[in-house]
């Protein structure tokens, strides 16, 4: 399929070699030109098999790999390495939404490199976001950074297929592709999107500036119950 390359640069910060693609992948398709990716907790029993999964990317798009090498499950360092910012880039990291000491460790350091913009943690097995504890979980351990947020859903049914095929390179992880695609579907569902799939973010004032400067189109949704809290979403879709 063509992709719809509008030639942004992106800088994303994931914890593990396949995060960024079960959360975000659909939307990163449809708008980045060129990535900068840095893995922060790569080293794990599996170190190699995972880079060479997560490397679909770098087939898809021009990616500029910076791997941190912490140990998975160590969570945050005392002291985090120096990672090059390429100029005028959308800084993306993760929500932590689930209990990985990593993604919370990753989703700190985006925030100290301006990022405004995360995604909602997706995964092979037990999606965070459809678990009534983890969203309680999440809207409890970080209420005061989601006071500033909100929710964004994009509609990502142009590049889903997109999607599907990259989400197929993870064998070591898992096959079961559908479920974070069917996951999308209920993002969609919940946001009341005329979309089929959808992927979702939380993003600041700016983060949303950003995003229409991006390319995107955004349209007021209906508010959104997500564990503890209420958030007023807008949905989203590549101009
Ligand atoms: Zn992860």
């Amino acid at each position: 399929m063509q992709t719809k390359m509008l030639r942004t640069s992106v800088l994303a910060l994931q914890s593990h070699y396949d995060d960024l693609s079960l959360s975000a992948s659909g939307m990163i398709s449809a708008v980045a030109g060129n990535m900068t990716l840095v893995t922060t907790h790569s080293a794990s029993h599996q170190t190699r098999e995972r880079r060479t999964e997560d490397a679909i990317l770098d087939t898809m798009l021009s990616v500029s790999r910076y791997d941190l090498d912490l140990p998975e499950r160590s969570g945050r360092p005392e002291r985090w390495p120096d990672i090059p910012t390429p100029a005028r880039s959308i800084i993306l990291g993760p929500a932590a939404v689930g209990r990985s000491i990593d993604h919370l460790a990753t989703s700190e350091l985006a925030e100290i490199m301006g990022a405004d913009i995360f995604w909602e943690d997706v995964a092979f097995w037990g999606i965070y976001g459809m678990s009534t504890d983890d969203r309680l979980d999440f809207t409890m351990r970080r209420r005061e950074w989601l006071s500033n947020k909100r929710i964004v859903h994009v509609a990502i049914d142009a590049t889903v297929e997109h999607k599907r095929a990259i989400l197929h390179a993870y064998k070591s992880q898992s096959v079961d592709v559908w479920r974070p695609l069917r996951y999308a579907w209920t993002c969609a569902r919940e946001a009341h999107l005329k979309a089929s799939f959808a992927e979702r973010l939380f993003v600041t004032e700016r983060g949303r500036s950003i995003l229409i400067e991006t390319g995107f189109d955004l349209s007021p949704g209906p508010t959104i119950a997500y564990g503890q809290t209420t958030l007023s979403s807008e949905w989203c879709k590549v101009r």
